[in-house]
Order: structure tokens, then C-alpha cells, then sequence
């Protein structure tokens, strides 16, 4: 017999079961030791990124972003900037003046069939947002704009203006450009069709651009961190720390500095975060376009967030231990549960009434039927486990680059829409990271707003700035 009870919110607990469900999701739970451990290979596998001698098998790539000066608020002009990696598609006419920045920006989708295609109709579709971008803001035929190209997906730079794209990530999945340079792919594109001439002068990830826009209001920004559709860091480095640019970049000759793409969603796929990988996780990670890649961002970021509770809770469903036994199509269906639904349920957790208005309604939405308060306050309680084991590991993360920094007072840049909508994400991500950091050490994370467009003209004004000191 099963005791029904009801807790101080008067929501009617079935303790058995609750248990039971607390017993299942135990695996989501990672304490402060197992992080500590973790962060130890963190760090263990960034110095093998940076090392020479291993860097071209670690799992955590480092790649240097060839961005070695922060903006210095002088920078100034007119840019077009391109933003790739998300789900969106942008083009954005940026105008700077030291430390004002104006925009406009417009938005492109990019079907599923043109992410999952042939790389050649990918740039295409890009070429065409951007002529019709610069017909609509009367940019045709005028003197060429400074571009600057915001590409979210691990690449060898060999320069500013060149980057190889190891591998997609985050869905996308268009044949024949893994290995080759995107801003050559894009130059070809534009060629093709004659009527856009443009002037790529950096190529830059996602988290340069939000280091270097939250730098520009801040000049103590030396993180830039993503938690978005995927999720990612980067943090200004010693070149004398990186092993492998002995040779390559020359510490006396400029900034002794230079901003590394950690690319620390890679971070397990050597197996160093099997200790912490539940079944849910694993589930996720086979069912995905790219099986055994990018594990720490399978535990993390929004393409993965939502799934996951989906997959927690079709397993409870399974158990009999939600919704009375009784299911819907669609909560078994992959993809059925955006990451949304995971900060719009956890938000009436912090509602007075506990009504759960959300939550029912959501679930309404999937096509369950028998469902009851209990089963609305154990489905927030699993999106809570998640969205908090995604925070604590993203804290662990972000701990490692404070702690190897040993600088005093770091600015962290963040973006990325879990980061900027789940209820709590941020408030967890600021005290774990707080528990985590060698005593001493401050930080504070601040939303840097933009940093794909933003950053990514700060980027082509650094580049302009340093060209023309070098040519004077
Ligand atoms: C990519 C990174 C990117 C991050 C956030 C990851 O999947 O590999 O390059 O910075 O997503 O967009
Ligand atoms: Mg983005």
C-alpha cells in the first residue's frame, strides 16, 4: 500500500514513489569532491592541448585564436560581421565608437536540410542572406566594409584569417568542410554569385567575441564562456604557457598574450568523465549525430538539456513511477522536449502558489493525460537535477582557467541562451564557481551582450588597428 501524503505546499506526495525517483536520478548528482576531481583532469587535458608533443591527439583542442589585444575603447568604424554556429544565422552592420557600438542585425534561419547538406549550398545560403543584407542597408556598391566572421565550431587558425574546421558540432553536420578553411569557403561562395565583394579580416569563435565584447565595458574580461546550443570557453593565456606555439607565435614581438578557444565541450571524449556519466547520458550521446563527441557539452548546453530530461523521464514513465503508468507518443519521441521546457517548468518552482501552471501545461502539450501535482513537482525535480549538474560541471570548468590564471580579479564574459534564461543557471554557475576557486581569487560573470556581433567587429577593428600600425 502506498502512503499518500501531502507537504507543506499541500501538493499530495506519494512517498514510495518519490523515493524511488530520488533513487533513480542519485546518478545526476555530482558532489564537490567528484568536481574537484574532474577539474583536475580538466586541467590535465588543456595542458595537453597546449603541449606540443600531445596536442594533436588531446581531446580539449586549446587553439590559439590569434586574437592577442583586448579592445583599448578606440576603436572606431564601420563593420559587417557574420554569426554561424547557433540557430540562427545573423548579419549585422556594426558601427564603433570607442565605447559605443550600434547595430543592426537580421536573422536568417538555416533549415535543417542546409545544416545537414553539402557545404557548397551552406555557403551559398550564406552569400545570399548577406547580398540581400547589403541591398536592404544600401551597402552594394559602396567601398568594401571590414568583415568580421563569427564561425562557432572548432578550427585550426593559421592566422586571423584562416580557420580549418576540425569537426562540426551542434547538429550540423555539411559535407566536405571538415579540413578546409571557412573563410576561403565563404570568399568562393561570394565569387560565385559576383554580386557581393567582400573583406573577411578575422575569423573568430564564439567565445572570442564574447570575451572581447564584455572587455570593451570591462577591462577586466579575460574568460569568455558559452552556454548556448552548445557550449564552450576561452581565456587569455601566456604565450610562454602554450608549448606548441614555440616557434609559431612570437611572445617579444607584440602582446605577450593571446586569447585560447578552449573548445572544452570535447572535454570525456577520452573517457575522463566516465565516472560521472549516467545511462541518461549515454542514451543521449548514442542517439546524437555525432556519438562519443563533445561529452562535456552533452551534459550542459540547450541541444542536449531538454533531451535529457526527456530521456530521465521516459524512463520513470517506464518504471511506473509518473503519470500513473501511462504515457504519450510523444514524450518517446527524440527532441520532444526542448530545453525550454526546462526553465519554463523550473520556474514555478519558484512560484508562491506551487501550482505548477507550467509544468501541467507542458505536459498537457506532450499528450499525457493522467497527469497529477505530484507528478508536475517530480518532473520539475528531475529538469532541476539536470540544469544543476549542467551548472556545477560548466562551474567546474570555469574554476580550472581562474585557478591556472592566478589572476586577482577576473571579469568572466558570458553568453548563451541557458545562461541567459533558465531561472537559476546563473545563480548556481556564480556559487559553485565561488566554492571552486583557489582562496583569493575573485571573479565576477557578467552577461556580455552580443559578443558574436559585437566581438566580432571589435575583432576586425584590432586587426584593422594593428595593420595599420604595422604599414605606418
Ligand atoms: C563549438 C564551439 C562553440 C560552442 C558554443 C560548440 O559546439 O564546438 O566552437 O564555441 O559550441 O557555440
Ligand atoms: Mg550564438
Amino acid at each position: 500500500a502506498k502512503l499518500r501524503a501531502v507537504d507543506g505546499s499541500g501538493i499530495g506526495a506519494d512517498y514510495d514513489d518519490v523515493r524511488l525517483i530520488q533513487e533513480i536520478c542519485k546518478s545526476l548528482l555530482v558532489s564537490d569532491e567528484k568536481l574537484r576531481e574532474l577539474m583536475d583532469l580538466m586541467l590535465l587535458s588543456m595542458e595537453e592541448g597546449l603541449a606540443k608533443e600531445t596536442a594533436s591527439t588531446a581531446a580539449v583542442k586549446m587553439l590559439p585564436s590569434y586574437v592577442r589585444s583586448v579592445p583599448n575603447g578606440t576603436e572606431s568604424g564601420h563593420f559587417l560581421a557574420l554569426d554561424l554556429g547557433g540557430t540562427n544565422f545573423r548579419v549585422l552592420l556594426i558601427t564603433l565608437d570607442g565605447k559605443k557600438a550600434d547595430m543592426v542585425s537580421k536573422i536568417y534561419r538555416i533549415p535543417d536540410s542546409l545544416m545537414k547538406g553539402t557545404g557548397q549550398v551552406l555557403f551559398d545560403h550564406i552569400a545570399d542572406c548577406l547580398a540581400k543584407f547589403m541591398v536592404e542597408h544600401d551597402l552594394s556598391g559602396k567601398p568594401k566594409l571590414p568583415l568580421g566572421f563569427t564561425f562557432s565550431f572548432p578550427c585550426r587558425q593559421e592566422g586571423l584569417t584562416c580557420a580549418r574546421l576540425i569537426n562540426w558540432t551542434k547538429g550540423f553536420s555539411a559535407a566536405g568542410v571538415e579540413g578546409k578553411d571557412v573563410v576561403t569557403l565563404l570568399r568562393e561562395a561570394c565569387q560565385r554569385r559576383k554580386d557581393v565583394d567582400i573583406d573577411v579580416v578575422a575569423v573568430l569563435n564564439d567565445t572570442t567575441g564574447t570575451l572581447m565584447a564584455c572587455a570593451h565595458k570591462e577591462n577586466t574580461c579575460q574568460v569568455g564562456v558559452i552556454v548556448g546550443t552548445g557550449t564552450n570557453a576561452c581565456y587569455v593565456e601566456k604565450i610562454s604557457r602554450c608549448g606548441k606555439l614555440d616557434g609559431e607565435m612570437d611572445p617579444n614581438d607584440g602582446p605577450d598574450e593571446v586569447i585560447i578557444n578552449t573548445e572544452w565541450g570535447a572535454f570525456g571524449d577520452d573517457g575522463r568523465m566516465d565516472s560521472v556519466r549516467t545511462e541518461f547520458d549515454r542514451n543521449v550521446d548514442a542517439n546524437s549525430i555525432n556519438p562519443g563527441k563533445q561529452i562535456f557539452e552533452k551534459m550542459i548546453s540547450g541541444m542536449y538539456m531538454g533531451e535529457l530530461v526527456r530521456v530521465v523521464l521516459e524512463h520513470l514513465t517506464k518504471e511506473g513511477l509518473l503519470f500513473e503508468g501511462s504515457t504519450s507518443t510523444a514524450l518517446f519521441r527524440r527532441g520532444a522536449f526542448p530545453t525550454k521546457y526546462v526553465s519554463e517548468i523550473e520556474s514555478d518552482l519558484h512560484e508562491e502558489d506551487r501550482t505548477f501552471q507550467n509544468t501541467f501545461n507542458i505536459l498537457e502539450d506532450l499528450g499525457l493525460e493522467r497527469i497529477t501535482p505530484t507528478d508536475c513537482a517530480n518532473v520539475a525535480y528531475v529538469c532541476s537535477l539536470v540544469s544543476a549538474r549542467a551548472a556545477h560541471l560548466c562551474a567546474a570548468g570555469i574554476a580550472v582557467l581562474l585557478n591556472r590564471m592566478q589572476k586577482p580579479m577576473v571579469t568572466v564574459g558570458v553568453d548563451g541562451s541557458v545562461y541567459r534564461f533558465h531561472p537559476t543557471f546563473k545563480q548556481l554557475l556564480d556559487q559553485k564557481i565561488d566554492q571552486l576557486v583557489d582562496r583569493g581569487l575573485e571573479f565576477q560573470l557578467m552577461l556580455s551582450e552580443d559578443g558574436s556581433g559585437k566581438g566580432a567587429a571589435l575583432v576586425a577593428a584590432v586587426a584593422c588597428r594593428v595593420e595599420q600600425e604595422r604599414v605606418q
